[in-house]
């Protein structure tokens, strides 16, 4: 692992530091009219926008590509904000360094790709330009250090890291999990690198915005990336999570800063929490599809004029579990009472009350 003592701080504004735009510039009338109305949110530090859009399905919008520059670099000039713009492709990165970009940041889902981030970083060597890299989009360490290592190795030397959660099987109520301890591990292991947490990725909708910038703040994160629409329900990608400039001003406006001077002690305390918040968040989950696919038995076995308490198969149920516990190390009377509980429940949606 590189050391993290050569990163220099390429962010120097105060804290917490905010980077604020649309998720796609769409049309230059778009970007300049978010860009006007967001220049005066006190702390803003850069006007964002996605050019090249990595969609999930093919036809979606996949943005307005290189054109887009030119709208930007015009906001720029209008507003005397930075730019930064996300870039998949050495070519992205060659036409955005040509335009005079402050800013570029690499997409989660181009960082799981280390020949990209290779390439990525061989078209930037030589440029003095600020890189963020968000996390890759599965939760891998290793991936997102070694993207970070990759840019260094490459003399890219003013970089941050933006955390915007993982896409996981249990993501609910989030879009993408934000499994806070990643990034916590990431700041302990390049503890100069700036960390900014992007709460749209991680909420996928508005209402989620304050808490999560609030807790990336609480952890000790140095800034926020949100996306932000003039129009959010006319946006052309991401609509359910973008603020206008307006609600944006108010959410920054509410967040309270950290106190400063947190011990070690009370930072590890924290993150332990914050694991343990999030797993409860995950159990829940499983429990709520758990009852869910119970009641769905129960109309199979309505269906086919079965008893609701089948008890061969709850023994045989009982076994198993009690079995995986002992490999877990759990107890296994723990684990049968928990059982229990939750047959009763599932039985109780199935229209069957028993007393084990
Ligand atoms: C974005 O910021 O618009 C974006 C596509 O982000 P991510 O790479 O986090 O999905
Ligand atoms: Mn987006």
């Amino acid at each position: 692992m590189c050391s993290d003592k050569q990163i220099p701080n390429p962010f120097d504004s105060q804290r917490p530091l905010i980077i604020a735009g649309p998720c796609s510039a769409e049309s230059a009338k778009q970007v300049m009219d978010t860009a006007m109305a967001l220049k005066d949110i006190p702390g803003l530090f850069a006007f964002r926008a996605g050019l090249w859009k990595p969609r999930t399905r093919p036809g979606d919008f996949e943005g307005v590509g290189e054109k887009g520059l030119l709208w930007l670099t015009e906001a720029k000039r209008a507003t005397g904000l930075k730019l930064a713009v996300e870039i998949a492709t050495p070519a992205h990165a060659e036409a955005c360094l040509a335009a005079g970009v402050d800013f570029l940041w690499i997409g989660a889902r181009s960082v799981v790709n280390p020949f990209l981030v290779d390439d990525i970083a061989r078209a930037l060597s030589g440029s003095n330009i600020g890189v963020m890299v968000k996390n890759p989009v599965n939760p891998d360490i290793g991936l997102w250090s070694g993207a970070i290592e990759r840019l260094m190795k490459k003399g890219i030397s003013r970089l941050a890291a933006v955390h915007r959660g993982f896409n996981i099987y249990l993501s609910k109520p989030y879009r993408n999990a934000p499994l806070w301890e990643i990034p916590l591990e990431m700041m302990a292991i390049f503890r100069e690198l700036p960390m900014l947490c992007d709460p749209s990725h991680i909420g996928g909708k508005r209402e989620m915005l304050a808490s999560i910038s609030q807790k990336a703040l609480d952890l000790g994160m140095d800034g926020l990336m949100v996306e932000s629409h003039i129009n959010p329900a006319k946006a052309l990608t991401d609509p359910a999570q973008q603020v206008t400039p307006g609600e944006l001003a108010r959410l920054v406006g509410g967040l309270k800063t950290r106190k400063s001077g947190v011990t070690k002690g009370v930072a590890s305390l924290e993150k332990y929490r914050t694991s343990i918040d999030e797993l409860d968040e995950q159990l829940l989950e499983l429990i709520s599809r758990r009852l869910e696919v119970a009641g769905y038995i129960g109309e199979l076995k309505k269906a086919h004029d079965l008893a609701p308490y089948q008890p061969e198969r709850w023994a045989r149920l009982l076994e198993d579990r009690m079995e995986k516990a002992s490999t877990l190390r759990l107890d296994p009377d723990f684990v049968k009472k928990i059982f229990t509980l939750l047959h009763k429940e599932s039985l109780g949606r199935q229209g069957e009350v028993i007393d084990h």
